[in-house]
């Protein structure tokens, strides 16, 4: 019976165990270690998870669903197939399949995981990861922070061993920059910063306006499908310059072209930059570090891999970063150590992991010259060490007022209206004179990311308690029972013959996509290992899979 570790990402997810002391990722039936966070179900009624179900994003959408991740913990249902999903339920389908790969190379049951989250993760998006393991048949007992595991990870494998790391994490739509320290077997994550509107996307689009000025034409006139298949084609040639010192754009039936260079990508992307540093600066502010105090930059995430970030990062920060293995790997290598650890495999000594409260809790006082926008007094502040709990002091606005409402608020803005509302405490006081009332209000926020508030009114040592969590998101053991036994009629797809698939939907997928010539071509090809099945010749099939994907491969790179 083993453990395992789980990146649960947007885009993809990866499972990793730990096997005779060595870290190993476990190949699905492709034999990739990614796997597609995209859910579809088929017209057995059975669920394809990853690269098959991603190229029916675009025949099947309406029985598809990806970036389920984005909505952890909040009440969006997904409609597939007529029936409706959360996204843990959909997440639970992703973490059942990396189960069954698991299984399948471990050769024994799996019955716990380890699964890593966002370090701003909140309580709720918590809680839904966790229940998302529990309905795909896992006991979850920890959750690990992706900072920690990337340093624990880096820490490994790097040279440095124990140190304090600056992790540097850029996905495709996010950046989180982490300062986490590692030291006597204790991973602590001093504090974390990044912006949740820049990644990959943004050096995309950066690349297709620039194109679009260079060439002369207006990007915001470009029709939607003009614009997805520019961007399309600008992510290549972004991907291109990680191994290519040039890279050529062509777009349109005009033939116009443009030459992207690693320079002229940098500097057309330094408003890109500005935030990156902004983010950078405020993490070692924050950690009260300076550079000099961080023993290793480490480089997470598929846009990490840019060499426009690694000379950016090194002329910043004055020192090289260092990209261990595949960026998009380290966390799934971090929390497979790290089940590696609970497993207690001898290999691997005993290690504690620390958590932060990512972002600042605090309540709501009047603004005397705007009473209609309170403003956010705070109480924990962001990055405090968890558990923690702090008491503010307040008193009442106006003479004689016999009733006050705490608001429970998480965020960095200086309004309450520009924060989240977690919850709300209604009171009623000793109207006293303006000023004199003494009310404590106390946060206590645990290792779990559960809140706790505690309203006191000194005059009548009366005292208000809540747990904040949202209950209405949350289900009960009985339902989760029956949950998990309505998702349990759903099949995984047999992942025998999942090479073939993968080719017969990727042909419909580029059929659906293309026309004319490219479609007669696309149908030939299809009904070429259409026939090689009949005839039920091994040989032959292989053979016409990889005429296919040559084929495929040709066709997505199609240039409009
Ligand atoms: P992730 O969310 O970590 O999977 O990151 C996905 C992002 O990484 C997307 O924006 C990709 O365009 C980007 N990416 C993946 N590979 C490369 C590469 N070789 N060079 C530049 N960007 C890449």
């Amino acid at each position: 019976m083993a453990i395992i570790g789980i990146d649960l990402g947007t885009t993809n997810s990866l499972a990793c165990v730990c096997q005779d002391g060595q870290i190993k990722l476990v190949p699905n039936a492709l034999g990739q270690t990614l796997t597609p966070s995209v859910i579809s179900i088929d017209e057995n009624g059975d669920i394809c998870v990853g690269a098959v179900a991603k190229e029916r994003l675009v025949t099947h959408p309406s029985d598809t669903a990806a970036s389920f991740k984005r909505y952890m913990g909040t009440e969006k249902t997904y409609m597939l197939a007529g029936r409706s999903f959360t996204p843990q339920e959909l997440s639970s389908f992703v973490l059942r399949q990396l189960k069954e790969d698991a299984e399948h190379f471990l050769g024994e049951e799996v019955t716990e995981a380890v699964i890593s989250v966002p370090a701003y993760f909140n309580d709720h998006q918590r809680y839904a990861t966790r229940e998302a393991g529990r309905l795909a048949g896992m006991r979850v007992e920890r959750l690990v922070n992706e900072p920690s595991a990337a340093a624990l990870a880096a820490s490994r494998i790097s040279r440095s061993g124990e140190g304090s790391y600056l992790i540097f994490d850029l996905g495709g739509g996010t950046l989180d920059v982490s300062v986490v320290d590692f030291f006597e077997n204790v991973i602590e994550i001093i504090a974390v910063s990044g912006d949740n509107h820049l990644g990959g996307n943004d050096f995309d689009e950066t690349i297709a306006h620039r194109f679009c000025e260079a060439v002369g034409i207006m990007y915001e006139e470009l029709k939607e499908n003009e614009r997805a298949s520019l961007l399309r084609m600008s992510e290549r040639c972004k991907k291109e310059l990680t191994s290519q010192k040039e890279s050529v754009l062509t777009f349109g039936s005009e033939e116009r072209t443009f030459t992207l260079t690693n320079m002229l990508l940098a500097e057309s992307c330094q408003k890109l930059f500005d935030r990156i540093s902004q983010a950078i600066k405020n993490v070692l502010r924050d950690s009260k570090r300076t550079i000099n105090e961080i023993d290793e930059i480490v480089l997470v995430g598929g846009s990490s891999r840019m060499p426009v970030i690694f000379l950016f990062l090194q002329t910043f920060l004055g020192k090289s970063p260092c990209m261990i293995g595949s960026p998009d790997e380290i966390v799934a290598a971090g929390v497979g150590t790290y089940a590696g650890i609970k497993e207690r495999k001898q290999e691997i000594r005993d290690l504690v992991l620390t958590d932060i409260c990512p972002f600042t809790l605090g309540t709501n006082i009047v603004n005397h010259s705007d009473h209609e926008r309170p403003i956010m007094s705070p109480i924990i502040e962001r990055n405090s060490i968890l558990p923690s709990s702090k008491t503010g002091y307040y008193t009442n606005a106006y003479d004689g007022q016999a009733h006050i409402s705490i608001g429970v608020f998480q965020g960095e803005s200086y309004y309450c209206e520009e924060n989240v509302r977690l919850g709300n405490i209604e009171m009623d006081i000793l109207p006293v004179r303006r000023g004199e009332a003494q009310i404590e209000v106390r946060f206590t926020y645990d290792i779990n990311g559960i809140l706790e508030v505690e309203v006191t009114d000194r005059y009548q040592n009366r005292t208000e308690r809540v747990v904040v969590t949202c209950k209405t998101l949350r289900l009960s053991e009985q339902e989760l029972k029956q949950r998990l036994q309505e998702l349990n009629a759903y099949k995984l797809a047999p992942s025998g013959g999942i090479r073939t698939r993968l080719v017969l939907e990727r042909g419909e997928r580029l059929f659906a996509q293309l026309s004319g010539e490219e479609r007669k071509e696309i149908a030939e090809v299809l009904q070429r290992i259409e026939e090689s099945m009949r005839e039920q010749n091994d040989q032959l099939i292989a053979n016409r899979l990889r005429e296919a994907e040559a084929i495929f491969d040709r066709l997505d790179d199609w240039k409009p």
